[in-house]
């Protein structure tokens, strides 16, 4: 399975794609997480990521289209991926498109998640990490079950991102906005793209996503 998630920041695309990828057995690919990856690692290419994504802009499709080219080969991708936060901008649509041609890998569909503006302000200021194993949280939407400690890994360090501030998530939006939301109707003409209501309750969201698939054809993993 070949899988676009695609939404303005705080969508909910990172739950989805973290519950899918454990459905259905694919890799989930966060260019998001991968960019903090390399930030935390001091790489050439964190370096010149830093101050882009500290100012919620768009780092360049060069670097981008380059990482994904090198991941989506990796043997975790073999029975498909989801990408969460790629493509952001119509070259990069592009450039998947030329990148799958030539890997004769076909997209099955591409997902929108649509929120609200102001529902996505609420999401991503009370966003938090497990610093342990990444599992997502929420000050209002999503605690963990034991206060302070993660439910999937007993964890108990948690991170939010220096870029889910209030001055940088308008940025963010603005950057969806005029950047990322052209993206829709490239694959709109393709005849990909699926809407999914983004404002509902996070298993809800999830039972419309798998509604798409089946309604594609494409088994679920498991059930
Ligand atoms: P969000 O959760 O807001 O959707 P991500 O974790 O996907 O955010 O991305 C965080 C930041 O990383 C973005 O604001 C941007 O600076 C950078 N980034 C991630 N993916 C891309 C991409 N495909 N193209 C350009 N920049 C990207
Ligand atoms: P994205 O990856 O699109 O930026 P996330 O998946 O990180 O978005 O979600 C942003 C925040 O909103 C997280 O704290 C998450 O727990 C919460 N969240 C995600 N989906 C929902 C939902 N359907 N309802 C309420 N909160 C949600
Ligand atoms: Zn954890």
């Amino acid at each position: 399975m070949e899988l676009i998630l695609l939404g303005p920041p705080g969508a909910g695309k990172g739950t989805q794609s973290k519950l899918l990828e454990t459905r259905y057995g694919v890799a989930q690919i966060s260019t998001g997480d991968m960019l903090r990856a390399e930030v935390k690692a001091g790489t050439p290419i964190g370096l010149e990521a830093k101050s882009v994504m500290d100012a919620g802009k768009l780092v360049s499709d060069d670097i981008l289209v380059r990482m994904i080219q090198e991941r989506i080969h990796r043997p975790d991708c073999a029975k498909g991926f989801i990408l969460d936060g790629f493509p952001r901008t119509v070259p990069q649509a592009e450039a998947l498109d030329r990148m799958l041609h030539n890997t004769a890998v076909d997209l099955d569909a591409v997902i929108e998640l649509k929120v609200d503006e102001a529902v996505l302000v609420e999401r991503i200021s009370g966003r938090f990490t497990c610093a342990t194993c990444g599992a997502g949280y929420h000050d209002k939407f999503k605690q963990p079950k034991k206060p302070g400690v993660c439910d999937v890994c007993g964890g108990t360090e948690f991170t939010r991102r220096p870029d889910d501030k209030a001055e940088t998530v308008h940025a963010r939006l603005e950057a969806y906005n005029a950047q990322t939301a052209p993206i829709l109707p490239y694959y709109r003409a393709q005849g990909r793209l699926h809407v999914v209501d983004g404002m509902a309750e996070m298993d809800e969201v999830e039972a419309q996503i798998e509604a798409v698939l089946r309604k594609i054809g494409v088994p679920a993993a498991g059930a």
